[in-house]
C-alpha cells in the first residue's frame, strides 16, 4: 500500500507521518527531508536546489522525481511506503504512477486552515542533527532551545521564516491543490481534519489507514 500524505506546509504531515511510520511499518518518505540532507552535504543536486527551496518554491521535478525513483526501489518499500511532500503537482503524479503503478494507494489529506498553518509554522524549531521538529507553543523542548533527543542545538528552518511561509502556502495552494481533484477523481482521497492535539489528529488518520488495509485484505482473500 502506498500512503500519500498531503497537506499544506504545517499541516503536520512530517509528525503525523512519522507516527503513522511506526504504527504500521511503512517507511515515511520526505522529499523536504532528502533535498535538506543533500543542501547539507553540498552535492550537485543540493546545490541546485538551495536557492529555490530558501524561496519557497518547488525544485525541477526532474530532480524530486529521480531521489523519490531512487528512494522506493529500496528492500524497505516493497511492502508499501508513505509519500511525505510528494507529489507535489499532477506532472509528479503522473510520474509516481510511472515508476509504481500497479500499487493500491490512499491519499490522506490533512486540513487545516490558513491562519492556524502561518501561527505553527512561524513557531516551529527543528533540531538540525536527527531532524526532531518542535512547536514552541504546544511541543516545547524540556530544556529551550536544544533537543530533547540528541541535545543539540535547534534551529529555525530558513524557509520558516514569515515571508518564505505565505510564499510556501501560496504554492501550494496554487499547484498542489490540483492533486486534490485528481485524487478524488480516482476515489482514493480520504480527507482529515488536521485541528487538534497531535494524538486526536493521529487517531483519526490511524483510523483511515487502518480501514484501507482491512479493505484491500478483505480483497486479496476473497476468492
Ligand atoms: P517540505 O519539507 O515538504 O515543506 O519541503 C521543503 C522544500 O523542499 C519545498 O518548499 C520545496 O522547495 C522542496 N520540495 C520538497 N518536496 C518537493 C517536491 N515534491 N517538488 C518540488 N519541490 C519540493
Amino acid at each position: 500500500m502506498r500512503t500519500i500524505l498531503l497537506g499544506a506546509p504545517g499541516s503536520g504531515k512530517g509528525t503525523q507521518g512519522d507516527l503513522v511510520a511506526k504504527r504500521f511499518g511503512f517507511p515515511r518518505i520526505s522529499t523536504g527531508d532528502l533535498l535538506r540532507l543533500a543542501v547539507q552535504q553540498r552535492t550537485a543536486l543540493g546545490k541546485a536546489a538551495e536557492a529555490l527551496m530558501k524561496q519557497g518554491l518547488l525544485v525541477s521535478d526532474e530532480i524530486v522525481e529521480g531521489l523519490v525513483r531512487e528512494r522506493i526501489s529500496s528492500p524497505d518499500c516493497r511492502s508499501g511506503y508513505i509519500l511525505d511532500g510528494f507529489p507535489r503537482n499532477l506532472a509528479q503524479a503522473h510520474a509516481l504512477e510511472k515508476m509504481d503503478g500497479k500499487r493500491p494507494e490512499v491519499v490522506i489529506g490533512i486540513e487545516v486552515p490558513t491562519p492556524i498553518l502561518v501561527k505553527r509554522l512561524s513557531r516551529r524549531w527543528v533540531c538540525p542533527e536527527c531532524q526532531a521538529v518542535y512547536n514552541m507553543n504546544v511541543q516545547a523542548p524540556k530544556d529551550k532551545g536544544r533537543c530533547d533527543a540528541c541535545r543539540s542545538d535547534l534551529i529555525q528552518r530558513d524557509d520558516d521564516k514569515p515571508e518564505v511561509i505565505r510564499e510556501r502556502i501560496k504554492v501550494y495552494q496554487d499547484q498542489t491543490e490540483k492533486l486534490i481533484r485528481y485524487y478524488q477523481k480516482k476515489s482514493v482521497y480520504r480527507p482529515v481534519n488536521g485541528e487538534g492535539t497531535v494524538k486526536a489528529i493521529f487517531q483519526r488518520m490511524a483510523g483511515v489507514l487502518a480501514a484501507e488495509l482491512a479493505k484491500l485484505e478483505e480483497n486479496r482473500v476473497r476468492p
